[in-house]
């Protein structure tokens, strides 16, 4: 079987190719694993690290946005599972081209290089984000889609021409649409590596607004074992939502990392809230774990505190990274 995954060198995206190159997954025991990624700021081949020398990985630095590259590596393709985007909401608050050019065009031309190659299943990963915000209750995944930040419209349009590609062609698409992910290799401007990572220096942490909006939090380990699921034996056309079953206001999870890392509130800096901040984002996975037996393994408490730990032990992987983008902020 032979596998092609977009945005590898990201957080989630490499999570999922160390687990297949690993051997995690059954289905995927001998695949041979393409990882094709841009390095944008948030791509690192350093998180490829424990399974860069393996023989049935390679690593193609290149843009979903190159239609030549992507129709060339296409060929021969089983599966391609598409992690790749712009993937941070405050970015695309400031800027949100980049969020087009990639999120919506890259995956219309991956979408199209998969159909002249026949590929088998073609699995994209889009995120709740693209339902909007709920007060109560939990999304299905046929509930409309009201995306209101620049990267979840861009995440919705990709989503639906995705879906298009499947309605129009019969190409075996499937959508996975997750929560908050979170786990060791996430890159340090996402809330939980950023507080822990400030804490960790003695940094204060950014709290926005009232600190009340609600997310589902869901281990980056089971994301990629729901998407491995998906692409086993996810039916062609379906969505399927894919979440952690722990929501928490932002204000509780910083008093967890308070907590986890030693600090008291005065380490709490209130700061005017994001733009068109969603209040809380819930989804159903009745779909998911009735069809594929899906449910979320990793226990929050234990999934933060190993996570926490990861940061606490590995300042090598971080600490570049956060000086490249302070000096990027300071220019
Ligand atoms: P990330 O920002 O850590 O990684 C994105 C990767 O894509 C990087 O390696 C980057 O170099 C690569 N990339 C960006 N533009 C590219 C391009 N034009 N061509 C090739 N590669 C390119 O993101 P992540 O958190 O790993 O998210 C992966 C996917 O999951 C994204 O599609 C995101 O929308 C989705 N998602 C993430 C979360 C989350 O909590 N992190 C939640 C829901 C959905």
């Amino acid at each position: 079987m032979r596998v092609l995954v977009t945005g590898g060198a990201g957080f989630i995206g490499s999570h999922f190719v160390r687990q297949v190159i690993g051997g995690a997954y059954a289905e995927l025991a001998d695949a041979e694993v393409t990882v094709l990624d841009k390095l944008t700021y948030a791509g690192n081949e350093a998180n490829l690290e424990p399974v860069a020398h393996d023989e049935r990985l390679r690593f193609v630095q290149g843009d979903i946005c190159d239609p030549s590259l992507v129709s060339d590596l296409m060929k021969g393709t089983d599966l391609v599972v598409h992690f790749a985007a712009e993937s941070h909401v405050d970015r695309s608050i400031t800027g949100a081209a980049d969020f087009v050019l990639t999120n919506v065009l890259g995956t219309q031309y991956l979408l199209q290089a998969a159909l002249d190659a026949e590929v088998g299943k073609f699995v994209h990963v889009s995120t709740d984000e693209v339902y909007g915000s709920i007060e109560d209750g939990s999304w299905p995944e046929d509930h409309p889609l009201l995306p209101n930040s620049p990267y979840s419209a861009s995440k919705a349009s990709s989503d639906l021409i995705a879906r298009s590609f499947f309605r129009t062609y019969g190409l075996p698409v499937c959508i996975t649409r997750c929560s908050n992910n979170y786990g060791p290799y996430q890159f340090p401007e996402k809330v939980i590596p950023l507080f822990v990572t400030n804490l960790l220096d003695g940094h204060k942490v950014p709290l926005y607004g009232d600190g009340l909006n609600i997310r589902d939090w869901l281990h980056v380990d089971d994301h990629c074992a729901g998407i491995q699921l998906v692409a086993a034996n996810g039916r062609p056309g379906e969505i399927y939502n894919i979440g952690g079953g722990t929501e928490l206001t932002n204000r509780e999870l910083t008093t967890l990392l308070l907590e986890a890392t030693g600090a008291d509130e005065s380490m709490v800096q209130p700061v005017e809230d994001r733009k068109g901040h969603d209040r809380r984002y819930s989804v159903d996975i009745t779909k998911i774990n009735s069809e594929l037996g899906y449910s979320p393994r990793v226990a929050f408490d234990q999934g933060l505190r190993n996570t926490v730990e990861w940061y606490r032990e590995n300042r090598a992987w971080w600490e570049p990274l956060k000086q490249r983008a302070a000096l990027a902020t300071n220019r």
